[in-house]
């Protein structure tokens, strides 16, 4: 039977199949989909707390201010775009409230003398208190209903309005009332921590009763979306780890002290340490699970290869994932090199691996044969079997999801040990939640004799020059990375130079008779290859190219990278961006260009011109951005959260952590949980529960 939160919201008044388009587009489908669109949580508008304007804060926090509209005014901005200016005041002052894209044809709506209800961040103005991402209201308008006390404000597609959607939740919200709201915690935990009812929670999320019942419906619903997604991640971790065995492996032996040997030079102190914990941690039979964290080019893959040749001397078989093709081959001829005389046999295998040699590797493996196979997703395809796999190796930058790791650490009779490899430090909690229990290693710092990428930060009117000291290097025998934020000129993207443009400006001007290649996310992958092969080999010197790059390629040869609109990127991505320069024994350098004139974001750059230590600058980049921005979710393959912050709930998080394994271990509360996940109706969880 059909429950009335799985109807389609065009059971509900006033929507019919137009506007549940636009419903659709924020993915709310179902009356149970609009319940779960909770509003934004910094949005409220609460009625009993209006600022003057004398009293608005320049801190960027959304406020509320009732004021008197002066006059309006269109503008159009350097960049072409038209913007309006309501000038507003009350009695304690003036401000100007911007209005952007289509919210500016409001500005005419309201006459002088209008009063108006403003929700808005203010920054300091050059005259007055500049107001933005507003909220208007006129006053007089019926619809304005102040006995409500506190309104939510949701993020809305542009053919609907806060009105639409409040509407829409109020009947839901009264359907629920009327037909019960089913519970998704168990009643214990509900009465551990004294949430109020999934009722009482969503209710006062939506239309808070009193900033009380705000407060507790917002603890219940964060623990809510912490709990279920730890439940999720654990079913899915029981259901891979299956009671198979793992695998117990013996000291280091003769390849592993050859490989050693091989090397061209001595493991870091750092190193050493790491390679302490793994070689540890495979000669335990419970399986690793472990986290290499370390920076850009502080040398993780020779970490890798010691385990992958541990696995080979002890007669089991290793892989190696990375997240294109291009870093697979690279690996291919660093492991090929460091295996030489160790009888360790080593293959390829990637979405252009042709078909014959693909079966031929297949065999090899289901035989047994083959000890060490290097690729891409293409080693998740199903036929990619082992005969006994006891190591899987991912090396990524956030680009593989918990279902792909886990699909490849299916592929055996064995529960593999487990390595994942990353230069982005991560913090516990978040590390917690996407690997699971999982241990870390940390190699800081860098191998010796690394010069360090002189990084300069300019203007636009420097850009010439930069040009020139470009051709410069290129003269000398170098190469170089032209670094875009966009593949095209957009709209929305207003001031950003394209990947698309800044070629074809320097194809007519300096480059004009210099091979360059033109790299972005578009292409296909064999050519995404093909281009990347060619500058590899130097055939292309010059590679203007978008964040396509950012993964670990290395070409030595490269020693300067330019970034354009370099104000667009983390300070981490910049970091990132910058490990592909300074891999030889040139000096390298790397320029970050910016229109941005503002301090803040000079300041913010000069950073990097301060900083080679990619730890402090992630440390940097969530002071400045914030969590979310950072780490979503959704990379991992994990639902996004709505309410919950991983690195602000962290006590939460863990509190619901130690309550998941006890609900886990205990068959009747297991039932009730899986019922609530069920009850949860939200398909964000779909993907983790169902797996
Ligand atoms: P990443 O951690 O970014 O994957 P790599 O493993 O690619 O870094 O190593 C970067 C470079 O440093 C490689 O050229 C590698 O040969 C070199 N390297 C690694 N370890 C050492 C070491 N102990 N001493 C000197 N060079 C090293
Ligand atoms: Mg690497």
């Amino acid at each position: 039977m059909e429950n009335w939160w799985q109807k389609p919201i065009t059971a509900l008044k006033g929507i019919g199949s137009k506007r549940a388009e636009a419903f659709a587009r924020l993915e709310i489908v179902t009356i149970g989909d609009l319940l779960n669109y909770y509003p934004r949580l910094d949005s409220y508008i609460d009625y009993s707390h209006l600022s003057t304007i004398r009293e608005l804060k320049t801190d960027g926090s959304r406020q509320i201010f009732e004021a008197e509209a002066l006059r309006a005014v269109e503008r159009v901005s350097g960049g072409g775009r038209r913007y309006a200016v309501i000038t507003v005041k009350d009695e304690t002052g003036y401000a100007e409230i911007f209005l952007f894209g289509a919210q500016r044809f409001q500005a005419r709506r309201f006459k002088p003398g209008s009063r108006l209800l403003i929700t808005g961040r203010a920054k300091p103005g050059r005259t007055a208190k500049a107001v933005s991402e507003v909220l208007l209201q006129p006053c007089d308008e019926d619809n304005l209903d102040r006995s409500v006390g506190i309104l939510p404000v949701y993020n809305l597609t542009e053919s609907l309005t806060q009105q639409n959607l409040r509407g829409a939740v109020r009947q839901a919200l009264q359907l629920a009332k009327e037909y019960g709201l089913p519970e998704t915690v168990p009643d214990s935990i509900r009465r551990q921590y004294g949430f109020p009812s999934r009722l009482e929670a969503v209710s006062n999320i939506h239309f808070p009763e009193s900033t009380e019942r705000f407060r507790s419906a917002k603890r219940r619903l964060v623990y809510e979306e912490l709990f279920l997604l730890q439940c999720g991640l654990m079913l899915n971790r029981e259901h891979n780890h299956d009671g198979r065995p793992g695998v117990k492996l013996a000291r280091d032996g003769k390849t592993v002290q050859k490989v050693l040997q091989n090397l061209p030079f001595t493991l870091t102190g750092a190193q050493q340490k790491a390679w302490a914990d793994i070689s540890g941690d495979m000669e335990d039979v419970k399986p690793m699970h472990r986290l290499l964290q370390g920076d850009v080019g502080s040398g993780k893959t020779v970490i890798a290869a010691l385990a992958l040749a541990k696995a080979a001397e002890n007669g089991f078989q290793g892989c190696i994932m990375a997240p294109t093709g291009i870093l697979a081959q690279q690996h291919l001829e660093t492991l090929t090199e460091f295996f030489k005389d160790t009888g360790i046999s080593i293959e390829i295998l990637t979405s252009n691996t042709k078909a014959a040699e693909r079966r031929e590797i297949l065999q090899e493996l289901a035989e047994g044969t083959l000890n060490v196979l290097v690729g891409t997703h293409a080693l998740l395809q199903e036929d990619v079997v082992f005969a006994h796999l006891a190591l899987v190796v991912t090396d990524e930058q956030h680009r593989f999801g918990v279902n792909q790791r886990a699909a490849l650490v299916n592929k055996s009779d064995y529960a593999p040990d487990v390595l994942i490899m990353t230069a982005t430090p991560i913090p516990r909690t978040l590390a917690l939640t996407v690997y699971g229990d999982v241990e870390t290693s940390v190699m800081r710092g860098m191998p010796p004799g690394r010069k360090a990428v002189e990084t300069l930060c300019y203007t636009g009117d420097m850009r010439q020059k930069v040009y020139a000291g470009m051709v410069r290097q290129i003269e000398a025998g170098r190469q170089v990375y032209v670094v875009c934020a966009s593949i095209e000129e957009s709209e929305a993207m207003e001031g950003i130079r394209s990947v698309n443009d800044v070629y074809a400006e320097l194809k007519k001007t300096w480059l004009k008779n210099i091979p360059c290649g033109l790299l972005h996310g578009k292409l296909k992958p064999a050519e995404k290859d093909e281009i990347m092969e060619a500058f590899a080999a130097g055939e292309l010197k010059c590679l203007v190219t978008t964040t396509v790059i950012e993964v670990g390629v290395n070409v030595p040869n490269a020693t300067l990278m330019i970034v354009e609109n370099a104000d667009r990127f983390g300070l981490a991505q910049l970091h990132q961006l910058r490990g592909r320069v300074g891999r030889g024994d040139k000096q390298s350098y790397c320029v970050l260009l910016t229109d941005n004139q503002e301090q803040d974001n000079l300041a913010r750059l000069t950073v990097l011109h301060n900083s080679n230590d990619g730890f402090e600058l992630a440390q940097r980049d969530l002071e400045l951005r914030g969590a979310g921005q950072l780490f979503g979710l959704r990379q991992h393959g994990l639902p996004d959260l709505r309410l919950a912050d991983i690195l602000r709930d962290t006590d939460v998080l863990l509190a619901a952590r130690k309550d998941a394994t006890r609900v886990l271990a205990q068959p009747e509360l297991r039932k009730e949980m899986l019922k609530g996940a069920a009850n949860l109706f939200d398909s964000r969880f779909a993907g983790i529960f169902n797996s």
